[in-house]
């Protein structure tokens, strides 16, 4: 640990990870090497310009974007040879993550440099970290195809992961990518949506998918800014199994106390007793 500045290493590439709203979620260490660093290299050097200038830093800046990113990957990798430092940057939140930054860092560690990730803001870790996942597990997809053919067919090769699903969206293609997958998933699966998170209008909303697009076209605001959109997987045959528990056990507990009812609903689907008796009791507890 060190809580002292830190100054950008000769030869090294910084990734550094910048704010996707708030101008203040950027990290100490993200600023020491913006502020050290011989070159930063920058996806787009106007947009980043304003953020090194509220921060006060005057850098030497270099375009590397989706478009010239393999010969910019070239000259970069040629600088931090010749001992320069380099902190590459993108327009918001991490690079890398559905930026450029990809081809960079592996042409510099493909060259034998020292890659640093310079770790701090990304939209899907904010929102994963506000959704609150039971289990814990999800796939990153980012963006779907702009087309609707290709989107359904991606979205069916997804359609039996277990784990929940993290998809970016723009506003443009927000309503037809939650109809795509209401139709593709099934609309009974939970949709959390995170818009514009860490701005002024955030916004987070849970529903079923089924209900998303009338939740949306219910107000203009709710389909403006950036989207993370987390679906949840693909029920597994083991919530099948508890679902059919559940039933059997609602029926049972019509006529018997909780833990016969428990204890038939068990040896009927085979689910385990403890869980069915501690679900019993919450739908029907003990007077
Ligand atoms: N590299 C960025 C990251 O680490 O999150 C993502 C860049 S990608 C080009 C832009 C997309 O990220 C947006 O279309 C949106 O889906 C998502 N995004 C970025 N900022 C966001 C925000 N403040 N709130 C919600 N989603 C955001």
């Amino acid at each position: 640990m060190q809580a002292s500045e830190f100054r950008a290493q000769p030869g090294t590439l910084y990734i550094v990870a910048t704010p996707i709203g708030n101008l203040r979620d950027i990290t100490l260490r993200a600023l020491d090497i913006l502020k050290t660093a011989d070159l930063v290299a920058a996806e787009d050097t106007r947009v980043s310009g304003g953020l090194l200038s509220a921060h006060g830093i005057s850098a030497r800046l270099f375009a590397c974007h989706e478009h010239n990113e393999r010969t910019a990957a070239a000259e970069l990798v040629q600088r931090l040879q010749e001992g320069r430092s380099v902190a590459l940057i993108s327009d918001a939140g991490t690079p890398g993550i559905s930026d450029p930054g990809a081809v960079v860092a592996r042409a510099a560690r493909a060259a034998g440099l020292t890659v640093v990730p310079i770790p701090g803001a990304s939209a899907v870790a904010a929102a994963l970290s506000a959704a609150g996942l039971a289990e814990g597990r999800w796939l990153f997809h980012g963006f779907l195809p702009h087309k609707t053919g290709e989107r359904r067919r991606e979205l069916e090769t997804l359609a039996a992961v277990p784990q929940s699903l993290v998809f970016y969206e723009s506003p443009h293609r927000l309503l037809e990518t939650v109809a795509d997958l209401a139709v593709v998933l099934g609309g009974e699966r939970r949709l959390f949506i995170a818009r514009e998170l860490t701005k002024r209008f955030e916004e987070l909303h849970e529903c079923a998918l089924a209900e998303a697009v009338d939740w949306l076209q219910g107000d203009e605001n709710r389909r403006r800014g950036e989207f993370v959109l987390i679906v949840s997987g693909c029920p597994t045959e083991r919530d099948d199994g508890m679902k059919e528990a559940r039933r059997v056990l609602e029926i049972l507990l019509e006529d018997l106390p909780a833990s016969q009812a428990a204890r038939l609903a068990a040896r009927i689907t085979g689910a385990k007793k403890n869980a069915l008796y501690a679900l019993a009791q919450e739908l029907k507890p003990s007077p």
